[in-house]
């Protein structure tokens, strides 16, 4: 662009109304974002509590307003669902949401909700294809950068001095639960800033998210890093005040343009802590391998010949199955890898014990082999060891209730795989009851 000759009379003139267009600009989107806070308020307070029961699963897809996500879903205080908890561990499916939503007679291919549930099943349809592997890059990490395997001391305790990134850490620890924004900007942070590894990033998320799912966590901070994805996912200041007005941090590391931030995500160059005065360090609450207040007991259930029987494991927890006998199993060395927050185990385990007799931890392996015919009904799940000792069992499983049928060959994007699922028009998209 030809700058004007700031000398000259003209050039001046043209500076003054350049300046005053930007200062109109400027305050008409100023404008519009007073109106879009004002409206946000409506939205609060947001449902922080998660209380494990099918019929709030329900209540909450019935209060899906689709106009307003359609517009406001990206604002950290917006019209959000929060079901992702109860989809996790199975109180409710991603079919059955589809159908209450659909039912409004508003939902199409190209709506918002709709490919935000689509996500969920692409991200699936990967884990199928891939298994353990989406653990490992899928793509090549940025050359030559190197990334730590521990989460810094003042991440893990809220002091990074970023009021964006301690606010979010915070409110992880606390509700077990994230707006999607905040999760890429504190994995973006995490990554790019402070060179954490996506796998450190991602372990340690997923152990304190009441949703922490395998496929959605780690896929999506892949995405993030850029070894899901062609480039690195970055964010500045701007684009907090614009979504999250009340984290605002203008003034820190992250108050730079995205070339700058490019060059930062591409080198070994890491932002330190922000010096100046902070809130005091918030402990990490601990992970547990077990659940904390549940007595564990070693011996195997006992069977009577003529019983039935049915296991429901943590991401089946919907209903009680029609066995005589229904067992919740938890499968000891998977919890082990992959340790869970007390509030998080207290949300399965009270789900768990309205639909079982009782509730079996150890290795499901010993479990299968004792009861290798007797078990009548189990869903199938990915998830590691639970999915090995379900698949040797003689009965078979039920498949995981999904939205779209999976394809074939492993799609490479979402866009492809979307496009596939709506050739197929599997997906009624017409008003339901
Ligand atoms: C770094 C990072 C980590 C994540 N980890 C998880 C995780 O462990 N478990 C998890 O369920 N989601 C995860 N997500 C995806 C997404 O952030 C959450 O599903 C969503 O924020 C849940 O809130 P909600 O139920 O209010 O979603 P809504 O916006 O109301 O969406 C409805 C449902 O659609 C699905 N969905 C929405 N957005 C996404 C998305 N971007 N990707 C996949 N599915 C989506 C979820 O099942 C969600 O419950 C992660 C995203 C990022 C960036």
């Amino acid at each position: 662009m030809r700058m004007p000759d700031t000398g000259s009379l003209r050039g001046k003139r043209y500076l003054r109304l350049h300046q005053r267009g930007r200062n109109n600009s400027a305050s008409a989107e100023a404008r519009v974002l007073r109106d879009i806070e004002a409206e946000l308020d409506r939205f609060e307070p947001a449902l922080v509590a998660f209380p494990p029961l099918r019929e709030e699963a329900i209540r909450r897809a019935q209060a899906v307003d689709i106009r307003a996500y359609r517009r406001l879903r990206d604002y950290a205080r917006g019209p959000v669902s929060r079901l992702s908890p109860y989809i996790t561990h199975g109180l409710i499916s991603v079919p059955e949401v589809f159908r209450v939503v659909a039912a409004g007679g508003e939902s199409g291919p190209t709506d918002r909700f709709v490919q935000e549930l689509a996500w969920r099943e692409f991200f699936r349809h990967v884990w199928r294809h891939l298994g353990d592997g989406i653990g490992a890059d899928i793509r090549d990490a940025l050359p030559g950068v190197v990334y730590t395997s521990r989460v810094p001391q003042d991440i893990a305790e809220a002091t990074t001095g970023v009021p964006v990134v301690d606010a979010t850490v915070r409110e992880l620890y606390e509700t077990g639960y994230l707006h999607n924004h905040q999760r890429m900007w504190l994995a973006s942070y995490m990554v790019h800033m402070r060179k954490v590894h996506w796998r450190a990033g991602a372990d340690w998320m997923y152990g304190y998210l009441l949703d922490g799912d395998l496929p959605s966590n780690h896929l999506s901070w892949q995405w993030i890093a850029s070894t899901f994805s062609r480039r690195p996912y970055l964010f500045n200041a701007d684009n907090v005040q614009r979504f999250a007005a009340h984290l605002a941090s203008r003034g820190t590391g992250i108050d730079r343009g995205y070339e700058e931030l490019g060059q930062i995500a591409a080198s070994n160059v890491e932002l330190e802590p922000e010096g100046g005065p902070r809130e005091a360090p918030t402990p990490p609450p601990g992970l547990h391998a077990l659940p904390p207040r549940l007595a564990v007991s070693a011996t195997l259930p006992r069977v009577a010949g003529n019983e039935s029987v049915a296991w429901v494991h943590p991401w089946s927890l919907a209903e009680r199955p029609s066995a005589d006998r229904v067992i919740g199993v938890i499968h000891a060395p998977f919890h082990r890898a992959f340790p869970w927050s007390a509030q998080r185990w207290a949300f399965v385990v009270e789900a768990m014990q309205a639909v079982t007799d009782e509730i079996w931890i150890g290795d499901l392996e010993q479990l299968s082999g004792a009861l290798l015919g007797r078990v009548a009904d189990v869903t199938m799940t990915l998830n590691p060891g639970y999915r090995e000792a379900i698949t040797g069992l003689r009965g078979g499983a039920r498949a995981e209730p999904r939205l779209t049928p999976d394809p074939d060959d492993l799609k490479p994007s979402f866009s492809r795989f979307w496009e596939h699922v709506l050739a197929t028009r599997a997906i009624d998209f017409s008003a339901q009851g």
